[in-house]
């Protein structure tokens, strides 16, 4: 059977499915959250950067479903590597609950924004004067141990409960767990069809830290209908490619996030299918034919096709782009 919660290295239990917000536009994604909610999900990923967690949170409060039983995740955004406490009190505020259930480092670095909405968060408006563009800010880039001493003192408030990472590398990971008081309970990162990430799903669960799953129906869902093996495992199980998606995703101890705003995706998405050892082991191999090699072969790579990540790593990057080419 498809596990229905995974252990966390703090000994919490985390469901196996968790509905993810990003695009979720405002207008939809408070009848999708308690849609979800309805129909049985008890996970909900979030992030300050989605800028939609007050809908969110009418969402969570329109199910009638209590607070303790839904496991809430949110995210440290990019831009408020400097304002840790006030940044989880805004989403606090924003979601209208007073604890969450996992806060995550949304990125390992930190970078200032061009444009600030206004009556948001306070923040730097460091610009590069010749392009205009936004600026990493390097000097908490390279302090990401800082930003996580700080998110440690969230859960001694206990206004968090769990901390984790989100688009970690081995790399990175170790640097954080050699000064860590709290260690990890989990990286999210993307992990779909077109990019398994085995090596880094290896190494999260040797080192007992929960790989979470972003993306995992490759962001746009649709470009799934293409892949003849998922196809095949579905119509066998007589289910959507996204069932097969999601359940291969739990089968290999990853927790996935899929995202709809759709009532019948989200009811669908929910649905574990039992997967057999050979369907597994088909869906692994196919996974790593859709992967371009070099890109597969990089342990240190994590969603390299984000700017961020190119500003931040360029010797990478250059990888990246040789072997896309
Ligand atoms: P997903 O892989 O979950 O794909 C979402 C897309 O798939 C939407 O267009 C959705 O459409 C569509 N879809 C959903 N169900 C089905 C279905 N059964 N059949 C066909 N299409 C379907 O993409 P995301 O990139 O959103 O990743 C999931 C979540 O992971 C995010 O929402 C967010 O919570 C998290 N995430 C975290 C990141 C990080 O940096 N930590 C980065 C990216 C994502 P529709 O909604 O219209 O139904």
């Amino acid at each position: 059977m498809p596990a229905s919660h995974f252990k966390l290295n703090s000994g919490a239990s985390i469901p196996s499915v968790g509905l993810g917000t990003w695009q979720s536009p405002k207008g939809e994604v408070r009848d999708a959250v308690c849609h979800a909610l309805k129909s049985g999900y008890r996970h909900i990923d979030c992030a300050w950067g989605y800028q939609n967690e007050d809908e969110v949170g009418e969402g969570i409060r329109l199910s009638g479903v209590p607070r303790e039983d839904i496991w809430i995740t949110s995210k440290l955004f990019e831009f408020h590597h400097n304002h840790v406490r006030q940044a989880v009190q805004d989403t606090l505020d924003k979601l209208g609950v007073k604890y969450l259930d996992l806060y995550l480092m949304h990125w390992n670095i930190a970078f200032v924004p061009e444009d600030v909405p206004a009556g948001q968060l306070p923040r730097d408006s460091k610009k590069d004067p010749k392009t205009g563009k936004h600026l990493l800010d390097l000097e908490t880039t390279e302090n990401f141990v800082g930003v996580w001493k700080e998110l440690e003192k969230l859960v001694d408030e206990g206004i968090v409960k769990n901390i984790g990472i989100s688009n970690f590398s081995i790399r990175r990971t170790k640097e954080l767990l050699k000064s860590c008081r709290i260690k990890p309970v989990v990286n999210q990162v993307e992990l779909s069809f077109t990019f398994p990430q085995p090596e880094l799903v290896a190494w999260l669960k040797k080192n007992d830290i929960l790989p979470q799953a972003y993306s995992p129906l490759g962001s746009t869902g649709a470009s799934q209908a293409s892949l003849s093996v998922v196809d095949e495992i579905a119509k066998k199980h007589g289910v959507q490619g996204a069932n097969v998606l999601i359940s291969w995703q739990v089968a290999r101890g990853c927790n996935p996030l899929p995202k709809s705003v759709t009532p019948a995706r989200i009811e669908n998405n929910i649905k574990l299918v039992d997967l057999s050892a050979e369907e597994l082991e088909q869906l692994e191999k196919g996974a790593l034919a859709q992967t371009p090699k070099k890109v597969c072969d990089q342990s240190d790579l994590v969603v390299p096709a984000y700017d961020i990540f190119e500003a931040n790593n360029p010797t990478n990057n250059d990888k990246v782009q040789a072997a896309q080419a």
